[in-house]
């Protein structure tokens, strides 16, 4: 569902993502660890699109994002291309991000209607099962800042599901929010990844979460992946000192 190959991303001097290759299949949840500033925000931002790789192909969903095929030959994706590829990719950021102008029923049918087309009867019975996953059904008619942070940010949960994505990319989802509303929103994300067939890929600091939720986790530093596998092998028998290093200082 998503592959990257050969990937390099700089700024400046600065080589961020380092011929990176990797994939994550379909129906997979995949989880980037590693020390702030290693490249893991700016793989899910390369995936939205927000930046685009100095060298390498990106794919998803067996299509390139970054490319497209014109005459046999690979070339930059044009942005009619790379919007049509984007649509299978919905993404929850560390601030919510929701309409502040709109309420939250509307916030969830906003896209759906208005990019995707869809009835704005259907666009609302869809929103009301969301926010029913959420478990947010009474607040469909409150404006997001009479919401706590864990409730607003169920509602772009809710939001981004509301496209139908096939990938979600999450993104700290739980960084900006006080302590006692982390455990909501990791309990909605974690019933999302057991009953629902979506592929996710996660950068997160939870750790437990991250032990919950994953088929895989790899472990990045300074641009690589130095490490990777189940949970059960990165949390309890890591092999490189670099992932010890880390684990040792955020569990
Ligand atoms: P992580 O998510 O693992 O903390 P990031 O992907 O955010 O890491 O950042 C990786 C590196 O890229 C860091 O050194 C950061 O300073 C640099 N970086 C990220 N975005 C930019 C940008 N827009 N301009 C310049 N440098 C950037």
């Amino acid at each position: 569902m998503i592959r990257f190959d050969k990937v390099t991303k700089r700024f400046g001097t600065n080589t961020v993502l380092d011929s990176l290759d990797f994939t994550v299949s379909s129906g997979k949840h995949v989880t980037l660890i590693g020390p702030s500033g290693s490249g893991k925000t700016t793989i899910l931002r390369l995936l939205m699109t927000l930046l685009k790789p100095d060298e390498g192909t990106i794919k998803v969903g067996g299509q390139y994002l970054t490319h497209e095929e014109k005459g046999g030959k690979l070339v930059p994706a044009g942005e009619k291309h790379t919007r049509e590829v984007r649509k299978k990719i919905g993404m929850v950021f560390q601030q919510f991000n929701l309409f502040p102008n709109m309420k939250v029923l509307r916030n969830i049918t906003e896209a759906p209607v208005h990019v995707l087309g869809m009835d704005k009867d259907a666009a609302e019975e869809r929103a009301r099962d969301l926010l029913d996953l959420v478990g947010l059904t009474e607040h469909l008619d409150k404006y997001p800042t009479q919401l706590s942070g864990g409730q607003q940010q169920r509602v772009a949960i809710a939001r981004a599901l509301a496209m139908r994505p096939q990938v979600l990319l999450l993104d700290e989802v739980t960084s900006a929010l006080d302590p006692e509303l982390v455990a909501g929103v990791l309990d909605v994300l974690r019933d999302i990844a057991h009953t629902t067939d979506i592929t996710m890929l996660c950068v997160t600091h939870e750790m437990n979460f991250a032990r919950d939720i994953s088929d895989d986790v790899l472990m990045f530093d300074a641009g690589r992946v130095i490490e990777s596998g189940s949970p059960e092998k990165i949390f309890t028998e890591p092999e490189h000192e670099r992932t010890r290093e880390f684990l040792s200082a955020v569990l």
